[in-house]
């Protein structure tokens, strides 16, 4: 089937009660990986791309590259979303592209690294809302800042500036009012990259008690979860046992992202433990093979990683499964939808 509006994604896991993940591409392996996760598991997915990886792929590349992934599994609902789009224009280029849904995360100004203000966030939210609307795409918006400024996404503060940023609960309904947007990424200390935590999180510092106050006050509005890698021990231990040098370094437990789930968590974004698992299988290969030189005898098994890590995530999730149930709506129905509010 085509790419789907990822608002019928989050409507659906909404209505069943769980989560999808977002996981983050740059090439066609990464793209293959998720999709065979998604196909082997029947799950709906969001594949997403930031401004770097649009700009690695030139776009086009990236574009083609979803295509085939939607021509190849017509029984699976796609979603492909901007992450972090840091200003109206990115968001349009975005749809120009073919992105079924946008984060526009008004959270920074276009820099990408400045706390704005509450009203510049309205503001260039909503017209990102306007625009995409009419095109049937679905709008992510960014309340609170997120750390982790150093991972390439664009986005991002540092962590202890990030726990400076919550996301205000009490500002949450009056912001989703103001925008009109279909989803709304929320700061709970969460950071991007592979340097979330020091030690194993704890309530202090991974805030899941604002999602829970959020959610209460908030029960209908999708809410996002970023910077959602686990970080897994294990994958970072084959990095480090071939060569690489890692510091000790924490995630979000899946414990926490299903408990998220539970209080209004329909989208949960996840780059990091893929990278790590392909850098893993990649270092592995070329410790145990000094010889190898064909980028085939590392990249199948970089990809082999990803789908373990992506299929893991997705039954965690609670997406597995859930393929066949995502009602087919085009964005042109869903145009017309948000056209008759
Ligand atoms: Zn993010």
């Amino acid at each position: 089937m085509p790419l789907v509006p990822m608002r019928v994604l989050l409507d659906h896991a909404a209505e069943h009660g769980y989560g999808v993940g977002a996981f983050n591409v740059n090439n066609m392996e990464q793209i293959q990986a998720i999709m065979q996760a998604a196909a082997e598991t029947e799950s709906p997915v969001i594949v997403q791309a930031s401004r770097g990886a649009r700009s690695y792929t030139n776009d086009a590349y990236l574009r083609h590259l979803m295509l085939a992934a939607a021509e190849l599994n017509p029984r699976i609902p796609i979603a492909m979303h901007q992450d972090h789009g840091n200003s109206p224009a990115t968001c349009l280029s975005a749809v120009a592209q073919g992105f079924t849904s946008v984060m526009m995360d008004g959270s920074l100004t276009e820099d990408g690294k400045t706390p704005s203000s509450y009203e510049y966030n309205v503001r260039v939210t909503r017209e990102v809302v306007k625009a995409a609307h009419a095109k049937g795409v679905t709008v992510e918006a960014e309340l609170g800042c997120l750390g982790g400024i150093e991972d390439g996404h664009g986005a991002g503060l540092s962590a202890e500036a990030a726990l400076a940023h919550l996301t205000d609960p009490a500002q949450a309904g009056q912001f989703v009012a103001d925008t009109g947007c279909d989803a709304l990424a929320v700061a709970i200390g969460t950071s991007h990259g592979a340097y979330k935590f020091k030690r194993k999180p704890t309530g202090d510092v991974l805030r899941m008690d604002v999602i829970e106050d959020i959610h209460r006050r908030l029960p209908d509005t999708h809410l996002v979860m970023h910077g959602s890698s686990s970080v897994p021990e294990e994958l970072v231990a084959i990095i480090n046992r071939f060569g690489g040098k890692m510091p000790e370094t924490y995630g979000v437990p899946l414990a926490e992202i299903r408990r998220g789930i539970q209080h209004g968590v329909r989208k949960i974004n996840v780059d990091t433990d893929n990278r790590l698992a392909m850098t893993g299988a990649i270092r592995k290969v070329l410790h145990e093979n000094p010889g190898a030189f064909d980028p085939r005898d590392y990249l199948k098994p970089a990809r082999a990683a990803m789908v373990d890590v992506v299929r893991e995530r997705m039954v965690a999730f609670g997406q597995a499964g859930q393929a066949g149930g995502v009602p087919v709506v085009s964005l042109d129905e869903m145009a017309r939808r948000y056209g008759g509010r």
